[in-house]
This record gives C-alpha cells, structure tokens and sequence, in this order.
C-alpha cells in the first residue's frame, strides 16, 4: 500500500474527530482562511438592570477549546480566501463615493468625479514593450559604454520589460527616495488642488473648507520599472462632504485644471545630505485625468471601483517589485528571488537607510518594499464608510449584533495561528467551493439578466 503524506495522516485524523462538524462549521465561517487566528476565552452578555445572562458564549466546548478567525490579509499570496473579501469590502468603498450606498447619498453620482493617475517621474530609460523599445536612428553609447537606446521589440510578459538600459545611468538613489516621499507628495498634492480651487474663483485659501470639500480614495500600484504610481477617485462635494451639494463654481472642468495645476505644480525637496546632495522630487509628466459622468459616458463608476479593488489585493511581490516580508539583513536581499533592477532598489534602501540624515524616512524597515511606505489604500475621512463599517455590517448580516441595554463582558486571549497540514488542506477545499459557489451564482445572476 502506498504510504500516505503527511497531510493526508492529518486529514484523516481531523475528519475522524467527534467534533469535526463543528470544526468545519468554523473553517467555513472564516471563509477557508489559509492562515487564522485562534482565539480562546467567552462573551457574556447580561441584562443591565436585573443582571440576568442572556447570552453566554465559551470557547471551553468548541474543538480545540478554541474559537478560529480570520487573518484579514489583504494580499492574495498570502491570504486567497481574506484578500478576495479585503477586496470586496474596498469595491464597495469605493463605489459608495461614486454613486452611493452604505450611507452615502446617491446624489454624489452628480458631484464632480475624477480618475485621476499620477505616476513618479523618470529615473533613466528602461526597456519597454511596445512596437519597438527605444528606437534611435543616431545610436550612441552612455558614458558607460551601453547603448543609448534598444531597437528589440519585447514581449509584454519578457523579463527585461521595466529594467534599466544602463544600471549605471539609472538614479536609483532617487528612485527610492521618490518612494520615501511619495506620500508627501500626495499630501501636497492635495493641499495644491483646494488651493487652486480657492484661488480661481478668488477664495482666500483659509475659507476653502467654509465653501467645498475635496474627498479621495487612492491606490499604489508598482508598475513594471518598480515605480509605485497612483490611481484616485477625487470628488467635490460642499462642505459638509457627501450629504451636501458643492458651490456653484465647482464644476468638473474647474475640478480638471485644479488637478493638472497642482500635480504639475508640487514640489517636495529632500534634507541636505552630505552623500547624496538634495533633490528636488515632483510628480511624472504622465498625468491622467478623466471625468466620471452621471449620464454614462466616459469611463464606468463599477469599472473604477473594481479597478481600484484589484490593487489592494496585490503585494509588492506579486508585480514583481519586492517582497511581502520584510528583509532584516543584507544577505536577505541576496537571496530575495527579485529581478536585479529589483534588488539594486532593495540595496539602495538598505544603504540609505544606515544614513543618519535619512533615519526617518525607515528605509531599512521598507526595503522590501523599495522605500515605499505608504498603505496601498488611502483615503479622506469623507469620501465614503469605512473597513470597520463593512466588517459590522458583515456581522450583524451573521447575527453578532449587540443587545441595546445589556452589558457585554468579554475575555479573550491569543492562543495561536495558522493550520496544520490537514488543517490547511481542508480549508483550501472549504475556500475553493466558496469561490466556485460565487462564481455559479454570478452566472446565474448573468443569464437572469
Ligand atoms: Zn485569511
Ligand atoms: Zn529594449
Ligand atoms: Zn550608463
């Protein structure tokens, strides 16, 4: 008979258990989390008045004497199961401040609405995949002895697509610096924007907040050349945010100007270092604007929302610009399996980071992420609700909701993570009949149509 592995021993031993039902109940509940927490400890809920219990959870009768969560990772290399559900909660994010919902007025589909792409600027030429890289009819070498241009066509899919043509012409200083400051540069960005706004209908800046109110969500995207750029949902509203209708003068086109204005205009200069000087870091040239209509021309508000989701599921690793951990020694970066554009970025912010000048930027800590430390979503307090929001929301829909008038005591404590091999097998299966569930009911939802 043919030895059975060591997961299919542990299977078996989980599916015999008296209590599996029970543990698969759980297993199902976390949606066939790849790696949850497990929690021990209980709920009590009494009757504020007469101290009565109403409700008494206790983890002492569950398999394991423990009660299993989700790890609410967003990236789908580590989390498939958590990542789809991270993404679903942001797709609902982001569409409430398009069009409504989840306790946003429906009449922010008439706002002003952009999409709005800001990229980082050039570090040096990379090879690219279009018709034919970089054509040059005069040729010419850099100062290095490489060619100055690359007459290839590349594959979309190629490994030299986004690497440097010379490494030596390449600022990777400034690169990771761009990142180290990306988030500055977004700050200011829209600091710039209400200040255009302000300014071109005379405002005086200080008043702006007594007459609109600008509101963002915003992804990071790494793109082939290891640059993060940015993708925005901007709207204008009045100012008291989504509920109420923006001034007269502020109209999309006004909204445009402001937008190009002030990402053209912003301009965030590092501290003076005695290694590598100090620079002047801006916005790249590629600025995409476009307007979302109420009257459905123009890009699609679902397909925004869906676009914007599909990033937050992704890692620096899966784009190839990085890792998901973080590394802790120079030897980690070695080894990190990484293009080699990828880890000269990964060097640079390690070697950066050993800088006293550049101590608060933390490079080490987000060398894996080449410098870039910014959430993958960011966004202002008014655009619309909130993850926490969508988690209650999501727990009330499972009947976790709290009993007005009574007292709720709780004592829970960590007692670890993650699954044993069985355990993880399981789960895999529990996840993917989840997945093939939504997809049939999606089809089904498709042909009703
Ligand atoms: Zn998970
Ligand atoms: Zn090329
Ligand atoms: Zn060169």
């Amino acid at each position: 008979m043919r030895q059975l592995s060591e997961a299919d021993r542990d299977a078996i031993r989980i599916a015999q258990d008296p209590q599996f039902p029970r543990w698969l109940e759980q297993i199902t509940a976390t949606g066939g989390c790849s790696h949850p927490v497990h929690l021990s400890g209980s709920t009590t809920t009494l009757d504020a008045e007469t101290g009565e219990i109403l409700h008494h959870y206790d983890t002492r009768t569950e398999p394991g004497e423990r009660l299993s969560v989700r790890c609410r990772n967003r990236r789908a290399t580590i989390c498939a199961p958590c990542s789809r559900l991270h993404a679903g909660d942001t797709f609902h994010l982001v569409r409430a401040g398009l069009i409504g919902g989840k306790n946003v007025p429906a009449t922010v589909c008439n706002r002003p609405r952009l999409f709005v792409t800001l990229t980082a600027p050039s570090f040096g030429p990379v090879h690219r995949a279009e018709e034919r890289c970089r054509p040059r009819r005069d040729g010419g070498t850099c100062e290095h002895g490489r060619p100055l241009g690359c007459a290839a066509v590349h594959a979309p899919g190629s490994p030299i697509v986004g690497q440097p043509l010379c490494v030596d012409c390449y600022d990777y200083t400034a690169h990771v610096l761009w990142h180290a400051h990306a988030g500055k540069l977004w700050d200011r960005f829209v600091i710039g924007v209400r200040r255009q706004l302000a300014s071109s209908v005379g405002l005086v800046q200080s008043r702006f907040p007594d007459h609109a109110r600008l509101s963002f969500a915003r992804v990071a995207e790494y793109q082939r050349r290891a640059a993060v750029h940015v993708h925005a949902v901007v709207r204008l509203d009045g100012p008291a945010g989504p509920n109420d209708e923006p001034p007269v003068w502020g109209a999309a086109d006004r909204l445009i100007d402001a937008v190009y204005a002030s990402a053209r205009r912003v301009l965030v200069r590092t501290p003076y270092s005695s290694a590598v000087g100090e620079l002047a870091l801006r916005w790249g040239d590629q600025i995409d604007i476009r307007p979302l209509r109420a009257d459905g021309t123009g890009p699609n508000d679902d397909a925004v929302a869906a676009y914007v989701a599909k990033y937050v599921t992704k890692g620096a690793s899966e784009t190839g610009a990085g890792l998901d951990h973080k590394v802790t020694t120079w030897e980690d970066i070695d080894t990190a399996p990484v293009s080699k554009h990828v880890r000269t970025l990964m060097r640079t912010s390690w070697r950066l980071g050993g800088l006293p000048e550049c101590e608060p930027l933390h490079l080490r800590t987000w060398a894996h992420t080449l410098g870039y430390r910014g959430h993958i979503l960011t966004k202002s307090r008014a655009y619309s609700t909130t993850y926490a929001a969508l988690r209650a929301e999501r727990a009330q829909h499972v009947g976790l909701v709290e009993i007005p008038d009574a007292v709720t005591e709780r004592d829970w404590r960590y007692v670890g993570s993650g699954h044993t091999p069985g355990a993880a097998f399981i789960a895999a299966g529990v996840a993917e009949d989840i997945a093939t569930n939504r997809e049939i009911a999606r089809e089904e939802r498709e042909v009703r149509r």
